[in-house]
């Protein structure tokens, strides 16, 4: 090749297909690292990614010391012991299973394993983003179903009469999360059930319960029980929220097991380590951990939520480790504010939500400099 490369190499951006080009990028949290970079800001407290403050078990930290002498081997590429312990853990048998790199791989596993350019995926609109970004990857169509309005008494959350509007013949996958990131809010259990029952054969429901632990607490119940009697529904969930392990990158799909079979086929052959897999089999063994530590931040959830409301604040009922919180057309001054008093939460104005942060539960002083430090800086105030 010359010095000038050819015409096409000096673009190589343009290589990328059509669907890739057309994606915007999943925007994470504002890493503690970037905030003290930017602002020389120090003492930060990150609740902008609904990471769980009290972490993993101690049990899965020394899981994950003495699994890194053998890291030099490749990890078992199937998972077969952390399947055997989920499998005795959920009690469903363990061909059921599918282990991912975080159930963000889950999505990208799925999306590749039944949709292309020909057939569409239903999603609601204020859902989960890697939804829209994993469809739009594969070329198919994305059928974003309207959410309910904000007056409703779930604002802004999934309306499921709506998604099962927007099926269409084509259509091979309809995206829940339950509840939903970033609203919170969370779908009436017997009008999933209804849902799931009349979606036709050739659409599998995905149900996203990456906040369990928490819903489970919260009027919000798991969808895990239908599986065995319903082919065409997928649960997901992960180590990331509950578990204290969103750095290690474990979920997990339970489904049909042609479905499991399916996804296996396209499976990176070596997706999850070995020092995640060790991790995630002990922290599954710590459940009083996971427990204390859910009920905690549940409380923490309801009492942060009174607070704010007592600020005037409208915040969305949730089923999760986070609120959505109405802070008005004045929201990106207030984020930026609360950068600088060191303090990082979640501007979602690229859900369609620019008066609106998401507020992940923290420590009860964590909570507590975040809400002296928002007071002020309210509509009205
Ligand atoms: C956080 C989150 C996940 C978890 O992603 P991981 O890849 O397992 O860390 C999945 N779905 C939703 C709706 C989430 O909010």
């Amino acid at each position: 090749m010359s010095a000038q490369g050819s015409g096409a190499a000096a673009h190589p951006g343009q290589l990328a297909t059509a669907a890739v080009r057309a994606l915007s990028p999943y925007v994470p949290g504002k890493p503690i690292s970037e905030l003290e970079r930017e602002y020389g800001v120090t003492d930060i407290v990150k609740l902008a990614s609904n990471e769980n403050p009290y972490g993993p078990s101690p049990a899965a930290i020394a899981a994950m010391h003495a699994a890194v002498a053998s890291a030099w081997l490749y990890p078992d590429g199937s998972a077969h012991e952390l399947k055997q312990a989920l499998a005795v853990h959920l009690e469903v048998p363990a061909p059921w299973l599918t282990v991912g790199n975080g159930s963000n791989e889950l999505l990208l596993m799925l999306a590749e394993t039944f949709l292309n350019a020909q057939c569409s995926a239903v999603c609601s609109q204020y859902g989960f983003a890697i939804y829209p970004l994993v469809i739009r990857a594969t070329g198919a169509a994305c059928l974003e179903a309207a959410a309910h309005p904000p007056a409703a008494a779930m604002p802004y959350g999934h309306d499921l009469a709506a998604m099962a509007r927007a099926v269409r013949p084509d259509t091979r996958l309809v995206f829940i999360a339950n509840p939903n990131n970033p609203t919170g809010t969370w779908v009436d259990h017997e009008a999933l059930r209804s849902f799931i029952e009349a979606v036709p054969a050739h659409a599998l429901v995905v149900l996203d319960e990456a906040y369990y632990e928490f819903a489970t607490l919260s009027g919000c119940p798991s969808v895990l029980p239908w599986v065995a009697d319903h082919p065409n529904l997928i649960m997901l969930r992960t180590f990331s929220k509950g578990y204290g392990l969103a750095g290690l990158r474990v979920g997990y799909a339970v489904s049909h097991p042609e479905v499991a079979d399916a996804m296996n086929r396209y499976r990176p052959a070596f997706n999850v380590s070995n020092v995640a897999q060790s991790a995630a089999i002990a922290a599954l063994g710590d459940q009083e951990h996971v427990q204390v530590a859910a009920r905690r931040i549940v409380a923490e959830r309801e009492r942060m939520a009174a607070a704010l409301r007592a600020l005037g604040v409208p915040v969305a009922p949730s089923a999760g480790n986070f609120l959505m919180v109405e802070a008005g057309a004045d929201a990106p001054r207030i984020y930026d504010q609360l950068l600088r008093g060191g303090v990082i939460v979640r501007p979602i104005g690229g859900y369609g939500l620019p008066r609106h942060l998401r507020v992940s539960v923290g420590l009860p002083e964590q909570n507590e400099r975040l809400l002296r430090l928002l007071g002020p800086l309210l509509p009205g105030r």
